[in-house]
């Protein structure tokens, strides 16, 4: 039978879902809501089109619609570059001795080289419906400014990115990447905003920080006719667009009366494991099928694994709306750390109500036992994988040898979100046996919740 199942699982072009799926639907008991940062009361669709696109804020909002239809120009779109492979490990598998069936879902098959196009297209094509003439963000890595610009050239929109300084001036790559695309890349703090003026008088010479450059661009976005700010992560929206994931996956292992039993992510702000568990929850949450569902984090940035479950801060500005999450405090500022896009104090709300709730599990590793697991994918499937999905690697590996142990014939499936070429300075570091890892104490993330807002 196991023979039977290819390397890779590709589904047809007509097979790829022709509707978004939004796992909230089927929660009994919801996500907390935003609640607007002056007055604490629930956000609405308005106060959030202020900033956001009006279509991206109702979908924001929408608990109660479980199908959201996918706009024929956002298909013809993913069809570039999708549906994406469903792997199967047999090499891996084979080296490790395990009696576990491994599968990874590859999400690096683009220019961008991570999920994150899946949500920057669907957030342009709403933009661009609107009729605005741009949008703004921030990037720290890199990995979401390149995705979105590739998606605003593609519908004909400005994209002004504003990159943490020091990430500008040390990783041309990606802001080549991104120029040649047309976006505009600034490095923050900048002169074109008050928030960057204040910031350079007040720190002349800093290297910007991931919380100046969210304020520079929200502002630069309110204060501009025709402008609004786009988000890659944490947001509902991202991980209604990210279902994607989970839907091939499901299509995928029915096509071959596949049952998984453990579905493995990283975990930044949460999108690709909320799109990649999306349908599999949804049969949980319906009483259809029951699986264990882990999230992976860095242990130098532990918001699921030893954060607190309370109302905070989105942003180190103050100025988006307050989310119910997992979070160490918005103060906080994580240990320099190869896995980038895992840097994010918080959780996706949505996500953390799920841990709450008991049916989302978490687990942590250390950065030099990641890179430890990339390699040893690297040299075993052959895809040099980005740090952040090296997590979820790791986390799959270590369950497939606890499987060995037990003999369980488990089925593991883990996301494997992107590709590692712009990071091989962490790559770099890590062969010349220079890699730190970093924990904070309990004391010093008890202080950064000092500053959770007062509810
Ligand atoms: C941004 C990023 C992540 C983390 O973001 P999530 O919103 O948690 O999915 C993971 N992997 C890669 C390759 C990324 O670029």
């Amino acid at each position: 039978m196991a023979n039977e199942i290819p390397y890779k699982i590709y589904l047809e072009e007509s097979e790829m879902p022709t509707a978004w799926y939004n796992f909230r639907a089927d929660m009994k008991e919801k996500p907390a809501p935003l609640l607007n940062p002056a007055t604490h009361q629930p956000a609405s669709v308005d106060e959030l089109s202020a900033v956001f696109c009006r279509e991206l804020a109702e979908q924001e909002l929408n608990n109660t619609d479980a199908l959201i239809p996918i706009p024929e120009e956002i298909r013809s779109f993913y069809k570039m570059y999708r549906p994406s492979p469903l792997v199967r490990a047999y090499c891996l598998e084979q080296k490790l001795g395990t009696p576990a069936k491994i599968y990874y879902k590859f999400e690096g098959n683009n220019t961008s080289g991570s999920h994150k196009l899946n949500s920057a297209i669907a957030q342009a094509y709403y933009a661009k419906k609107q009729g605005l003439k741009g949008v703004t963000t921030e990037t720290g890595a890199g990995q979401w400014g390149t995705a979105l610009s590739m998606a605003c050239s593609y519908f004909d929109l400005d994209c002004r990115v504003y990159m943490v300084k020091v990430s500008y001036e040390q990783k041309p790559f990606r802001r080549e990447v991104m120029r040649t695309y047309g976006a505009g890349v600034i490095p923050s703090p900048s002169d074109t905003t008050e928030v960057g003026k204040k910031i350079l008088a007040e720190h002349p010479g800093t290297g910007g920080s991931l919380g100046c450059a969210i304020s520079e661009a929200v502002e630069y976005a309110v204060s501009h006719e025709g402008y609004r700010y786009v988000l890659g992560s944490v947001l509902n929206q991202v991980l209604l667009h990210q279902s994607v994931i989970g839907l091939e996956t499901k299509t995928a292992l029915d096509k071959y009366g596949i049952k998984a039993d453990v579905i493995i992510g990283c975990a930044g702000g949460g999108s690709n494991l909320g799109g990649l568990i999306a349908p599999f929850v949804g049969e949980q949450l319906r009483g259809e099928a029951k699986y264990k569902f882990v999230a992976v984090e860095p242990a130098s940035c532990p918001s699921l694994t030893r954060g607190t479950y309370a109302y905070d801060f989105c942003d180190t500005g103050k100025i988006c709306p307050l989310a119910k999450m997992y979070t160490i405090g918005s103060n906080y500022i994580p240990a320099p750390n190869h896995a980038g896009g895992l840097r994010y104090h918080g959780m996706s709300s949505t996500l953390s109500a799920l841990r709450d709730q008991g049916i989302l599990d978490a687990v942590s590793y250390r950065q030099t036992e990641v890179f430890a697991a990339a390699e040893q994918f690297a040299r075993i499937e052959g895809i040099l994988p980005a740090p952040e999905s090296s997590h979820a690697i790791k986390a799959a590996i270590d369950e497939a040898m606890r499987c060995k142990e037990t003999g369980e014939e488990k089925t593991i499936v883990f996301g494997l979100t992107g590709t590692g070429y712009f990071d091989l300075y962490g790559y770099q570091k890590f062969n010349d046996g220079e890699m730190q890892d970093y924990i904070p104490t309990d004391e010093e993330l008890a202080k950064s919740l000092e500053s959770l807002p007062q509810m």
